[in-house]
């Protein structure tokens, strides 16, 4: 990077207003200087301008800086949290540089560091927030983001780099002027064959069960951090720029009251993460589980949701005669087939299967120690079953869940902030006859309460885009009324019931608009790639340069 020395006086920290557009809010400000402050050499190169996107492990700012050809260029500076693993950060910085630059792929311009404090220095990419533009985008426009996107996947496969955590906001999108990027590389992983050094040190670690959770658990507050300023903990992002959701699981009561309201200008989810896992149904279902031990491990937490969800399941509301009926949800959890090593307990027979309780020989299990970061609702079947192997067919899962969004009009499209929540949402579209099949052949048994069938995509999709009656019975009934089950939330309060029933699938278009927009004449060929992507199976998934060879982008030159 060729830049100017000293853009900005290095001794004081006031943040410059941004001169045109807007106002700073005070705590972007705050942070703004905060930064300046922990890595002190910033300042004599850039000027930052505001915050652009805040998440648990990461804060992202604008900042201008003065070139030596007198011109000035925006870039985005990735501050990591102070907590991050040195090896996850090199792993992340690795593969930028590595890998991104090119084919969609973000490239990495310089980096800072301060004692613990790192800052990733990137080209600033303009972009819209999905959420924003998924309903209007033309099928056109459709079929180029996803052939862009499965050309850094393309890329980055090739690489040996399984990013793991791909979902709209990691791939920056400038619809103007076409412009791709993948970003976020902070839960990548190596294929045994990575080219990537750092993503071998990672992988090793992983097996392990070390560190490389270490995003899940600060996620879930369990680990203390380092002084921040005051604001920082506080997610509530003011910036002008939309900042993408922050990563975060848990959700509390406030939150999706907060999710609800925002439901009235963004296009609904198709499911929701209503209370199977409320704070309340939780603590029941730990009351209910017998066992020795006080403090639950990983595994167990997630039994006793599954107990609890089984007892708490929501009634739903039939649209026509408002009879109740219950939401499908996995009554045990999952187990592998494979024996494992002996240990003492594996001797003992298990009494709980097939029933809603819990035995102490599966309490004591050993827990499946498998990579599973990332965000739920983009999770691969063989991700949320904790299949220990799991490759670059987690991401083509991942793309295939953003085609569905982008297909159907709706985002998130899946929203479940608990793995079985959203294992049971994938059963919803592709069956759950399918969906046990797959996972026996990756080892796993999955046992669902209730047989869902398999879903015609290209229904389910123009139903929810409004392109098609609900009411033709080509849908299960749930799908009906265009929302699901699980999305109504028994105790939500009547405002924001109202505010999501209120939010449809958007304004109806107009058949002329439809027309314009290519959205009456979609080939079956995009919705045979949707199928081949979101193969429950990930041996016979897609792969992202097959994926490219699809017909479907027969006409798209590189
Ligand atoms: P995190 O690990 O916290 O999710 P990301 O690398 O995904 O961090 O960045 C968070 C957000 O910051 C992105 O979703 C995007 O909106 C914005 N961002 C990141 N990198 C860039 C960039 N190079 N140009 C523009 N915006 C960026
Ligand atoms: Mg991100
Ligand atoms: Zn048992």
């Amino acid at each position: 990077m060729e830049v100017a020395s000293t853009v900005r006086s290095s001794s004081h920290h006031t943040v410059e207003k941004n001169k045109s557009r807007h106002k700073i809010p005070r705590d972007v400000e705050k942070d703004i200087e905060y930064l300046y402050e922990v890595v002190p050499q910033l300042s004599q190169i850039f000027r930052i301008v505001d915050k652009i996107g805040e998440g648990t492990f990461s804060s992202v700012y604008l900042a201008e800086a003065q070139m030596t050809d007198g011109s000035r260029k925006m870039f985005a500076l990735k501050h990591l949290i102070p907590t991050s693993h040195p090896m996850r950060i090199a792993a992340e910085l690795q593969c930028l540089t590595v890998a991104g630059g090119t084919e969609n792929v973000m490239g990495v311009t310089y980096c800072f560091r301060k004692e613990h404090h790192v800052v990733i220095v990137m080209p600033y990419m303009e972009h819209q927030t999905f959420v924003d533009i998924v309903g209007s985008l033309s099928f056109e426009e459709v079929r180029h983001y996803i052939c862009h996107l499965l050309k850094a996947l393309r890329h980055i496969h090739k690489f040996g780099i399984i990013h793991r955590d791909i979902k709209p906001n990691n791939f920056l999108f400038n619809r103007q002027r076409r412009e791709y990027a993948l970003v976020d590389f902070g839960l990548a992983q190596g294929t045994p064959d990575t080219h990537i050094e750092q993503l071998k040190v990672v992988k090793s670690n992983a097996n392990k069960g070390g560190w490389s959770s270490g995003r899940v658990e600060v996620a879930h507050g369990k680990q203390k951090l380092l002084p921040l300023p005051p604001n920082t903990r506080n997610p509530a992002v003011q910036s002008t720029t939309k900042a993408p959701a922050k990563r975060s699981c848990l959700p509390s009561r406030m939150k999706l009251t907060k999710e609800l309201l925002v439901l009235d200008k963004a296009p609904r989810s198709v499911f929701g993460e209503r209370n199977l896992n409320s704070t309340n149904s939780h603590k029941t279902g730990t009351d209910k589980v017998e066992g020795p031990l006080s403090k639950p491990k990983k595994e167990e937490v997630i039994l006793r949701k599954i107990v609890s969800s089984k007892r708490y399941s929501v009634p739903v509301k039939t649209p026509l005669n408002g009879q109740k009926q219950k939401a499908p949800v996995l009554s045990q959890t999952l187990r592998s087939q494979k024996p494992k090593p002996a240990t003492v307990n594996q001797t003992l027979t298990c009494s709980c299967y097939m029933t809603d309780r819990i035995c102490n020989v599966c309490l004591s299990r050993k827990q499946q120690v498998a990579p599973r970061a990332g965000t739920p609702g983009f999770r691969a079947p063989e991700v949320l079953t904790k299949c220990p192997n799991q490759g670059t067919a987690i991401d083509m899962w991942s793309a295939g869940v953003i085609l569905l969004s982008l297909l159907s009009g709706r985002y998130p499209f899946f929203k479940a902030s608990d793995d079985m929540i959203a294992l049971t949402q994938i059963m919803t579209i592709r069956g759950s006859r399918e969906t046990i099949e797959a996972a026996k052949k990756f080892g796993k048994s999955i046992v669902c309460s209730r047989e869902l069938p398999r879903l015609d995509l290209r229904i389910l999709c123009e139903t929810l885009r409004g392109l098609r009656s609900c009411d033709d019975g080509s849908l299960p009934v749930e799908f009906q009324s265009s929302r699901h089950p699980t999305e109504v939330k028994q105790d939500a309060d009547s405002s924001a019931k109202k505010q999501m029933s209120q939010s449809g699938s958007g304004s109806l278009k107009r058949p002329a608009e439809l027309q314009e927009m290519g959205w009456d004449k979609v080939s079956d060929e995009i919705y045979d790639l949707l199928d081949k992507l979101l193969d429950l199976n990930p041996v016979t998934r897609i792969t992202a340069s097959m994926a490219l060879q699809h017909p479907v982008f027969k006409d798209i030159k590189d």
